[in-house]
């Protein structure tokens, strides 16, 4: 099932698409939520059979799930990102927060903050966490824990992240704007393999980024199991799980300006396009 928000800012509605066709959830839920992705949200939608269709044409998409408690991010899990970056492979997963608060949908524009010289993109799949993630006994119960996948750009101010970042990487990665998710929530069941997507960017039609989620360092299961040893992972919380190589961190590249346009997809989840602004 691939699940959708669908509305202005802050009242967006729920929504299925499901063969071509967009179906209004708000008579099951108020919205894509926690408490809808660990409850029986999922079954409620499957056996509903009198949902009315909805005519989505014009109309803004949102993030595919409500503003999460956390935004987790994984640092430096494919080796040749970490290599652009000037760093080994990580022999541990390198993990930060991203403020929830950066999430928008997946055509809104993403602003430039003040100040900044080195804005850069990240597209990364993304997980959704739907069963509470607590001390779980190994990798093999993580894949239990996910709600679906996300297609996501972890946007990044590399001086804000590494000059003047003081040591951790938060600065760099919590701006406004700079958590673009979506346009789809995917259910497990259409991900045949998490570690076989195909991930890709452009700057304005410009190819930049194109590996594979086989490529990680670690994977999806191995760093959801990992992270529930440090913290607790609730329903509707979202994991970046890195980012490929390709970026303008690599020097290869020029950082983003006002008014390029960013592209990113994965294999099945989607395709965003968002335009540069000011902050
Ligand atoms: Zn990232």
């Amino acid at each position: 099932m691939k699940f959708m928000r669908v509305g202005p800012v802050g009242r967006e509605r729920p929504v299925l698409y499901v063969d071509g066709r967009h179906v209004d959830l708000s008579s099951l839920t108020a919205d894509i939520d926690g408490d809808f992705l660990a409850g029986d949200g999922f079954q409620r939608v499957r056996e509903a059979t009198d949902l009315p269709e909805v005519d989505v044409t014009g109309q803004r998409v949102g993030a595919p799930i409500a503003r999460p408690g956390a935004v987790l991010c994984v640092g430096q899990n494919y080796a040749a990102h970490a290599a652009e970056s000037g760093a080994e492979p990580p022999t541990t997963p390198i993990i930060f927060y991203k403020a929830p608060n950066t999430v928008v949908g997946p055509y809104d524009e993403v602003l430039i903050p003040r100040g900044s010289t080195r804005t850069d993109w990240e597209v990364e799949l993304a997980v959704v966490i739907g069963r509470r993630a607590r001390y779980l006994e190994s990798p093999a119960d993580a894949l239990a824990h996910i709600a679906g996948y996300v297609l996501s750009n972890d946007v990044s101010e590399r001086d804000f992240q590494l000059a003047v970042s003081g040591g951790q990487w938060s600065k760099g990665k919590s701006c406004e704007t700079f958590q673009p998710l979506g346009p789809w929530l995917v259910t497990p069941d259409e991900v045949d393999d998490p570690q076989a997507l195909g991930l890709r960017s452009w700057v304005n039609g410009e190819p930049r980024q194109d590996s594979r989620t086989s490529d990680m360092v670690f994977d999806v299961a191995y760093l959801v199991w990992h992270l529930s040893q440090f913290t607790v992972l609730d329903p509707g919380d979202v994991v970046n799980t890195g980012t490929p190589q390709g970026v303008a961190l690599s020097g290869r590249f020029p950082y983003l300006r006002v008014g390029d346009v960013m592209e990113v997809e994965i294999d099945g989840l989607g395709r965003q396009r968002t335009v540069l602004g000011n902050a």
